[in-house]
């Protein structure tokens, strides 16, 4: 790495196509900074082989400025890290790593992209904030468990989780009860789903339902209701069905991109020290 650069990397599997690579690059040639986002896709067969505190070694000899992290080493990467951001260490996920000298410090931006895409759109920075006491969250996976976190951050009441494994989202809503302790929160199976969203103010979706390779809904259309607000983790499309179906009743959305947005805006920030610019990356990501 030559003085002045910076070089940072995306490690995962199936990542080849990501667009947090040229966001992260398009803002920092914004800005003037001279930045490389490499990409180390990890091949399925590989996954259980790779060795992460070799890996994390050779990044830091190299001279990378720090990792992002994705599916599926978010939890496994723990272990190799020095220290950890006080949200990380209850999340229990990484999603960005920063080399500090010879120290590793662990972060979640995935939860704090989430948060600040809700505070801006649905909560205290809008202009018209959404009721929050009841909210149904489907998917208690990796992305399911950052945007529960950030969620019981934001004042929920009632949290009902669902997942198509009832027994992950009965262990995910364990964890949370013990860090959200004055939260009702509660977990079931996707058959009664319908149940608790009658009564909920809004619906998170965090499965892959509703991506290219995983088309459909995880809920029936006739669930939406035009006071019930959607937001969704799946930005590819942006459109998805479900945003589609809620929009078509008439209900507040909120879509993932906002979300890739600001975990990437919070990631650059943590590498760089240098104030991204939301607005130009949620532009520069509707271009890609
Ligand atoms: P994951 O595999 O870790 O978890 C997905 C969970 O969904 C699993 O627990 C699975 O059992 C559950 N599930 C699948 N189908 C279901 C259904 N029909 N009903 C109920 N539960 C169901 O996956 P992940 O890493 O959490 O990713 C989920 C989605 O979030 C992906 O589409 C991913 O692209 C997206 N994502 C978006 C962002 C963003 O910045 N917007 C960030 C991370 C992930």
């Amino acid at each position: 790495v030559n003085d002045g650069a910076v070089v940072c990397a995306l490690i995962g599997q199936g990542i080849s196509r990501s667009l947090t690579p040229p966001m992260h690059e398009r803002e920092a040639a914004a800005q003037g900074i001279d930045y490389t986002y490499l990409t180390l896709d990890v091949p399925a067969a590989a996954v259980s082989l790779t060795d992460l505190a070799e890996l994390i070694d050779r990044a830091r000899a190299a001279g990378l400025r720090g990792l992002n992290v994705t599916h599926p080493f978010k939890q496994r990467i723990i272990g190799h890290l020095d220290q950890l951001s006080p949200d990380a260490e209850r999340l229990g996920a990484v999603n960005t790593v920063v080399f500090d000298g010879e120290h590793t410090v662990g972060h979640n931006t995935d939860w704090s992209g989430f948060a600040r895409n809700f505070d801006l759109h649905f909560g205290a920075e809008s202009t018209d904030p959404v009721e929050r006491a009841r909210v149904v969250q489907l998917g208690a996976g990796g992305a399911g468990s950052a945007v529960a976190y950030a969620m019981l951050s934001r004042g929920v009441e009632s949290f009902h989780l669902v997942d198509a494994d009832l027994a992950r989202a009965t262990a995910l809503a364990g964890n949370l009860r013990t860090l959200f302790p004055a939260v009702e929160i509660t977990a079931g199976a996707t058959d009664d789903a319908p149940d608790h969203i009658i009564r909920a103010d809004g619906l998170v979706h965090a499965t892959p339902v509703g991506m290219a390779a995983h088309p459909g809904m995880a809920v029936r259309p006739s669930v939406l209701r035009s006071d019930l607000w959607v937001a969704e983790v799946v930005y590819r499309p942006v459109i998805t069905r479900l945003i589609a179906a809620a929009r078509a009743v008439g209900a507040r959305t909120l879509t993932g991109d906002g979300m890739a947005v600001h975990q990437a805006v919070d990631a650059l920030r943590l590498f760089t020290g240098l104030e991204p610019d939301a607005d130009r990356m949620t532009r520069h990501i509707g271009e890609l």
